[in-house]
């Protein structure tokens, strides 16, 4: 499928079973789908990454932080 890259723009052809197109996944089995593959290298990715760094950790700090629950649950 056509993808322009969320960091620069530049146009890919990311494929379900292919290896273009960034984040891909950890591996054959959990290998992204091509339509969430955003960027067209991992180089954008990590860039787009550090240059929105504020967003991306406020995002990930809505999470619940499971160490602090456990360390909460030795004291009680
Ligand atoms: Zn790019």
């Amino acid at each position: 499928m056509k993808m322009y890259c969320k960091n620069c723009g530049k146009k890919f052809y990311p494929t379900d079973d292919g290896w273009v197109g960034y984040p891909q996944g950890t591996g054959w089995s959990a290998r992204l789908p091509a339509n969430k593959r955003v960027f067209h290298s991992r180089f954008c990715w990590e860039d787009w990454t550090n240059r929105n760094i504020d967003a991306y950790s406020n995002f990930l700090q809505q999470f619940p932080d499971c160490d602090i629950n456990s360390d909460n649950q030795n004291h009680n």
